[in-house]
């Protein structure tokens, strides 16, 4: 089936740059399998070959080992293991309750908007037996999330988000203690309404290195190559299945996973306007020795009064603190985040924000002298109707994609990379993993639509 490709000013490929800023979990621990090849050479076939080996090109491979540990899987990262958003990222696993959920609900319905939200939450129990069961040591923190709004409308948009959950009788908006009202006491200044709720921190770095071990314990044909961009697809016009071209070499495989998130455009060009490759920035806020602020029980989401969402995770050890966010200072400079790969270069329209954040955002923090000490940016894959595309590439038979989690993969990304590797695994459709959400499937009418929207559709709204 093809897919007409409209605006050519936007396909150019995209692949990773090659020098990016360190981000603070690498920098800590730079694991034995970061860099590794298994073998000098590429293989020249396999039955799966997984395309980008973050969060989802592991878990997709995970799976697909449990299922059956003969099966001959090729994984190709272009840089380092995890070297693109996922060890990149604040690190917390914080499901979406609320947030989006009223808009999938206008949109697709009561039942289609929770079944959201429940997938974000079994995501989180399954990561937790995941990490019980593989024995992976993470820093797994399981905790509490407490979302602030610090504006009078923040407040108002959040309690109607609240209240339209209640009146339908959503059945985990019991597991929210949600607070309006500006007399709030609590460790962040100036709340106007607050939502707390469970959740947990992780180190993405750890968690996705020590899976990528298990990944190669288990699998008795797995094949990891770093530093081998994939940058070519073609059908195997004689023996059926794809060929992959990578500057060392090309792959023939039965199967393909596309799980470059960002960059999936590259080799798919049908969702150029579907996936946009979006900056986002992070930092490492420590205090000097000797010195300390209050201690913070939770991770926090903060909406200041003018509206600039940050994000909190502590660390442990007297590490500090993890902050990122700050998107609405730079989004009327879409030539510093949109449609951009550069994760070697912080973001001009952020630069100052962090500083004092701690100070001013924190009671008990005033005296602290917290201060950056590293910044970092890495690159997102947003999407054009806020979902993530998921399942069997339309009119591609034996290629999948599961990418654009829109800065939100932690509680997304494990189930829905099982669902992949199931299908794959059993031969099954979409509909018949019976977890999948129904409105992360990628179809026709979703590139279509992104296809003939305005450019970006809701990331710039
Ligand atoms: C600054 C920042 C903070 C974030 N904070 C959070 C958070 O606190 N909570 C949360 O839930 N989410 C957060 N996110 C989002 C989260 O990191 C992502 O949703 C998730 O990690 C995406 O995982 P992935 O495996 O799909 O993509 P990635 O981790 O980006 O993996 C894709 C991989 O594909 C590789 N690749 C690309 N093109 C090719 C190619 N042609 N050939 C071979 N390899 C290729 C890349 O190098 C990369 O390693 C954050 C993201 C950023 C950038």
């Amino acid at each position: 089936m093809d897919l007409p490709i409209k605006d050519s000013a936007t396909t150019a490929p995209k692949l990773p740059v090659s020098n990016p800023i360190k981000p603070y979990w690498e920098r800590k621990t730079t694991h034995v399998l970061a860099n590794h090849r298994s073998t000098p050479d590429l293989p020249t076939e396999c039955d799966v070959l997984i395309i980008g080996v973050g969060y989802a090109g592991v878990s997709a491979a995970y799976n697909l080992l449990k299922t059956n540990p003969s099966m001959s899987i090729a994984l190709l990262e272009a840089r380092s293991v995890c070297s693109g958003a996922t060890g990149r990222k604040g690190g917390h696993l914080r499901p979406d309750l609320y947030e989006q959920i009223p808009k999938y609900i206008q949109r697709y319905g009561v039942d289609a908007g929770v079944q959201w939200a429940e997938f974000e939450l079994a995501n989180m129990e399954a990561i937790r037996e995941l990490i019980a069961e593989a024995r992976i040591d993470c820093d797994f923190t399981p905790t509490r999330s407490t979302d602030t709004w610090l504006s009078d409308e923040g407040a108002k948009t959040a309690k109607a988000a609240y209240d339209l959950l209640v009146s339908l009788q959503v059945r985990y908006t019991n597991t929210i203690d949600f607070v309006y009202g500006s007399d709030q006491d609590g460790i962040v200044k100036g709340v106007k309404a607050s939502a707390t709720y469970e959740a947990a921190s992780l180190d993405p770095y750890k968690f996705i290195l020590a899976l990528l071990q298990r990944v190669l314990e288990m699998g008795k044909q797995v094949n990891l190559q770093t530093h081998t961009p994939a940058t070519a697809l073609h059908e195997d016009s004689v023996n059926g299945g794809w060929i992959v071209d990578t500057p060392r070499g090309s792959i023939k495989a039965k199967k393909i996973v596309h799980a470059s998130n960002a960059y999936v455009s590259t080799l798919l060009p049908e969702y150029t306007k579907s996936i946009i490759p979006c900056k986002g920035i992070c930092t490492h806020v420590a205090v000097p020795e000797g010195q300390s602020g209050a201690t913070l029980t939770n991770l926090y989401i903060i909406r200041d009064a003018a509206g600039v969402l940050s994000y909190l995770i502590p660390l442990s050890g007297g590490e500090g603190v993890i902050v990122g966010g700050s998107s609405r200072l730079f989004r009327p400079y879409p030539q510093q985040w949109y449609n951009n790969v550069d994760d070697s270069t912080l973001i001009e329209a952020s630069s100052g924000f962090f500083d004092n954040f701690m100070q001013r955002t924190f009671n008990g923090w005033e005296d602290s002298n917290a201060y950056v000490k590293e910044a970092w940016t890495g690159v997102m894959g947003y999407s054009f109707d806020s979902l993530p595309h998921l399942g069997e590439v339309p009119g591609k038979s034996g290629q999948y994609i599961v990418a654009g989690f829109n800065g939100h993969g932690m509680p997304v990304i494990w189930l829905a990379a099982k669902g992949i590797a199931e299908m794959i695994a059993t031969d099954r459709a979409y509909e018949d993993v019976k977890y999948l959400p129904s409105i992360g499937k990628t179809t026709v009418d979703r590139i279509r639509t992104a296809q003939e929207g305005q450019d970006g559709g809701d990331i710039f709204n």
